[in-house]
């Protein structure tokens, strides 16, 4: 199809946080801890981006961020199996493979808020002959109460910051107040960054997940621009608080794209033994995830990071990373 890349293999990866058993595995990099205070393991993430074969890199950051339950660490193991499989046109593996990578479950008990990293740091070649360091960071909200409403807008605000594509992963439609966590999250994150005339943040994508209405838009990334262009439309008689929350948006990123995405099945949503194989996998989700990963991270989609205009590399995102988590430290 119009993804597929040659047989060579385009992804290899350095391997210097690994667990005995030589596998990668993901590392809570920001922890927030049941005091509200942050947490950062610069250790961990010190040997992730000054490992010898990416410190140099200029560095694309893939964020994808949320609530709880919705699916998200699901999703990064299809997207790791993207990169293991060197984004080659099976890279979707066979139907009875268990899903593995970043751990997801069903239940509805809370997990703890902060960023994963993935310990490995993929080398990718870039169309245009540049090789780059390609990042996946799992990030973990709460959005429930107040006091943890606080705790996810810096969370957010952070992987923002520090991403050049976040992956706004919420559940079955765009809401009003997912529109207002983003303006409370991103004006979070503005505040603690210099002013320039450029825009602050890169590439926003709302990612729906169990989307049922297919037949008012379409599945996909046409359905869902068309989708999303009509739910941040500003019009003169919107009250002036729902016109603010879509100027502040729009005035945030360079790019701003959505995906709908269908219902996986019942299986995934309900079986406690499910174990990720893809032939328990509604086809319709399947067909959908053949799209939706390659459009996030095929080697000519991916973007280097920028910070004020400049491209930034993984020694350059730790500097800012831990520039950043002071201002919250405060
Ligand atoms: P996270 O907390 O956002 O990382 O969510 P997880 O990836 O751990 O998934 C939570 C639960 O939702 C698991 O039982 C998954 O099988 C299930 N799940 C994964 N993707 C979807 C989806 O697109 N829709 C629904 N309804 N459930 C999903
Ligand atoms: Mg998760």
């Amino acid at each position: 199809g119009e993804w597929s890349l040659s047989d060579k293999p385009v992804y290899d990866w350095s391997s210097e946080e690994e667990e005995p058993d030589g596998r990668a595995r993901p590392i809570q990099v920001l922890l927030v801890k049941d005091d509200h205070t942050f947490e950062l393991d610069e250790a961990a993430l010190s040997r992730i981006l000054l490992s010898a074969e990416v410190r140099d890199r200029e560095v694309v950051a893939i964020s994808v961020a949320g609530a709880f339950r919705k699916g998200k660490s699901f999703l990064m193991d299809f997207m790791l199996r993207y990169m293991y499989n060197h984004a080659s046109e099976g890279w979707l593996g066979v139907a009875d493979e268990p899903l593995t990578g970043f751990s997801w479950r069903g239940g509805s008990e809370r997990e703890t808020t902060g960023i994963q990293i993935w310990s490995e740091v993929f080398l990718v070649d870039k169309p245009d002959g540049t090789k780059v360091a390609v990042l996946l960071m799992d990030t973990q909200g709460t959005f429930d109460s107040q006091s943890t409403l606080r705790d996810s807008a810096t969370v957010f605000a952070l992987s923002t910051m520090i991403s050049s594509m976040q992956v706004y992963n919420i559940s079955q439609n765009v809401q009003e107040d997912d529109l207002q966590h983003l303006q409370l999250f991103t004006e979070y994150g503005r505040l603690a960054m210099e002013e320039t005339f450029l825009k602050p943040f890169q590439s926003m994508i709302f990612l729906v997940r169990d989307w049922s209405f297919p037949y008012e838009f379409p599945y996909g990334q046409e359905g869902g621009m068309n989708f999303l262009e009509k739910r941040l439309k500003i019009s003169e008689n919107q009250h002036e608080e729902l016109q603010n929350v879509r100027k502040h948006i729009h005035s945030c990123f360079t790019n701003i794209s959505c995906f709908l995405m269908p219902h996986p099945g019942l299986k995934v949503a309900t079986n406690p033994n499910f174990d990720g194989r893809i032939q328990e996998i509604d086809g319709e989700f399947i067909n959908n995830l053949k799209v939706l990963v390659p459009w996030l991270l095929s080697p000519e989609n991916i973007d280097v990071k920028e910070i004020n205009g400049s491209k930034i590399t993984c020694r350059g995102l730790l500097e800012y990373f831990k520039a950043y988590i002071k201002i919250y430290q405060g």
